[in-house]
């Protein structure tokens, strides 16, 4: 079955809650009215009896059971409460009865039977409802029972007439119970129907709306700084993607109109085949960066779609310098740096994802060499800390001011440099190896002097420190051995 809509059970809860307390309040009051009437009558008729107890005490002592009965006959005969009255002693002896009582007889115990709080009896006569008190009396050592009686029909017509105000108020107040349970439906809904149409209003180009949020600290208020918060976040992922697709196409623009330029210069005039070839290796140059710059626009949209899986496996790090290193020694030797790999002697095998950290590696070391003038030296390290293995790589070039040091990873950011021999990069190649170290959990951190150079490090955990591991992942183990070294540096 299909839930019902929250307004509608908002409103029947409302609805049960005001008619349960309609209803409650109606029977409750009519309970202590009739419990308030049953007790004024009570108290009457114990009166009654009391002042029979009070009339014998006074009568003389010296009067006999019949002089008696006429005294009291003499005072009930024309008196109200002598109507429903009839008193005997403890011999069985009837002192008074009135009419009334002996047409309808009532049982009236000997006193020593009567419970000394009275017992109430109840009769139809006629069309008069009774009730009546049988109560016990003792004057002068004597014990006596009175039964004094009272005609309700006074009260009943009084709870009668109430009972039927209440009957006649409870549709009304039910009635009231589902208009008020309606409106307070609607009220306490209506903040959140607010919402509903002010969300409505945002879409991609207005992200920088911000719903109403009151002061109150309350769910609603609650509900729309999250909101905001949410509607913050999307706005600032919005806004870095717009930057970056700016930036991207920007990046993508110059190498192409270069080549464009330098296309359409070769085709102005017939050359010879020499020239050709000077200009198409200039192009191949051109087409290499280019492809680098796409592949790392690649790399960081599929990063923001977080569609790449990452595997961590265990990986030889002796095995991945020097795989890392076989690529970026020519440009080391052409940049004339001394490139020194360090490790320590223990064969170190770190969790992770193998071509991730080679690529990390590759952008750091590229980074050296550009940055590094010749004659400088750019090392690749990895030393044990802990339950961890730091892979580091230093150079001593031209370093990082320390207001872009906050900034060097975001991307298409470059520190600016005078330095005209420094080749110009894009911008992307450290915000990749932060993302790179990131999803190994890794925090990619950089030390650095102006002048003296720069150190770009991050740890990772170690799979297995020992040759038995080592020999376990690492199939070239032989040939690696001979390169390793107690903190060698192996220049190449
Ligand atoms: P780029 O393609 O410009 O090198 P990166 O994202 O790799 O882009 O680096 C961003 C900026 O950080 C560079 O422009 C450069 O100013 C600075 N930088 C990176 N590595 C080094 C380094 N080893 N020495 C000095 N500056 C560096």
């Amino acid at each position: 079955m299909k839930p019902l809509p929250i307004r509608v059970r908002l409103t029947l809860w409302y609805f049960t809650m005001f008619a349960t307390a309609a209803v409650m309040l109606c029977a409750a009051s009519l309970w202590m009215l009739m419990r308030s009437v049953d007790q004024s009558e009570y108290q009457e008729l114990l009166e009654r009896a009391e002042d029979v107890q009070l009339l014998l005490s006074h009568a003389d002592p010296a009067l006999d059971l019949r002089q008696l009965s006429d005294d009291l006959s003499a005072i009930y005969a024309l008196k109200d409460d002598g109507k429903y009255l009839q008193v005997r002693d403890e011999r069985g002896n009837w002192l008074f009865r009135s009419k009334r009582m002996v047409a309808e007889n009532p049982d009236l115990p000997a006193p020593a039977l009567l419970h000394k709080a009275g017992q109430i009896a109840n009769f139809h006569q006629g069309t008069r409802y009774v009730r009546v008190l049988a109560y016990p009396i003792t004057v002068r050592g004597m014990q006596y029972s009175v039964q004094t009686g009272i005609a309700l029909n006074k009260s009943m017509v009084l709870v009668e007439n109430f009972r039927n105000s209440l009957l006649l108020l409870a549709p009304i107040a039910i009635l009231l119970a589902a208009v008020g349970g309606h409106v307070m439906g609607r009220k306490a809904l209506r903040p959140v129907a607010e919402l509903a149409r002010e969300a409505r209003r945002i879409n991609d180009r207005n992200l920088d709306i911000r719903l109403p949020a009151s002061r109150a600290k309350d769910e609603i208020s609650d509900l729309s700084r999250t909101l905001n918060q949410m509607l913050e976040r999307i706005d600032k992922a919005f806004a870095s993607v717009r930057t970056f697709t700016g930036n991207a196409s920007h990046e993508l623009r110059t190498p192409i109109s270069l080549l464009r330029t330098e296309i359409e210069v070769a085709l102005y005039r017939p050359r010879s085949s020499e020239e050709y070839r000077n200009i198409l290796g200039r192009l191949h140059a051109e087409t290499v960066r280019m492809t680098s710059l796409v592949e790392s626009l690649l790399s960081l949209a599929r990063a923001d779609g977080g569609a790449e899986m990452i595997t961590l496996a265990p990986i030889c790090v002796n095995a991945l310098f020097r795989q890392v290193s076989e690529v970026c020694a020519p440009a080391m030797n052409k940049a004339m740096l001394d490139f020194r790999v360090e490790i320590p002697d223990e064969n170190l095998i770190v969790l992770g994802e193998n071509q991730g950290i080679s690529r990390l590696l590759s952008i750091l070391l590229e980074n050296a060499g550009k940055y590094t003038p010749p004659g400088g030296v750019v090392r690749l390290c990895a030393a044990i800390e802990g339950e961890q293995i730091v892979l580091s790589v230093e150079d001593t070039g031209i370093g990082i001011a320390s207001e872009h040091m906050e900034r060097i990873f975001e991307r298409f950011y470059r520190a600016s440099s005078q330095d005209e021999s420094i080749p110009a990069g894009s911008g992307l190649g450290l915000s990749l190896a932060k993302w790179i170290a990131e999803r190994h959990g890794a925090r990619l951190s950089v030390q650095s002097t102006v002048g003296k150079g720069s150190r770009f490090s991050f740890s990772l955990e170690s799979a297995a420190v020992g040759h038995s591991a080592f020999d376990a992942v690492d199939p070239l183990n032989a040939k690696s051995k001979e390169n390793t070294r107690n903190h060698s540096s192996l220049s190449v």
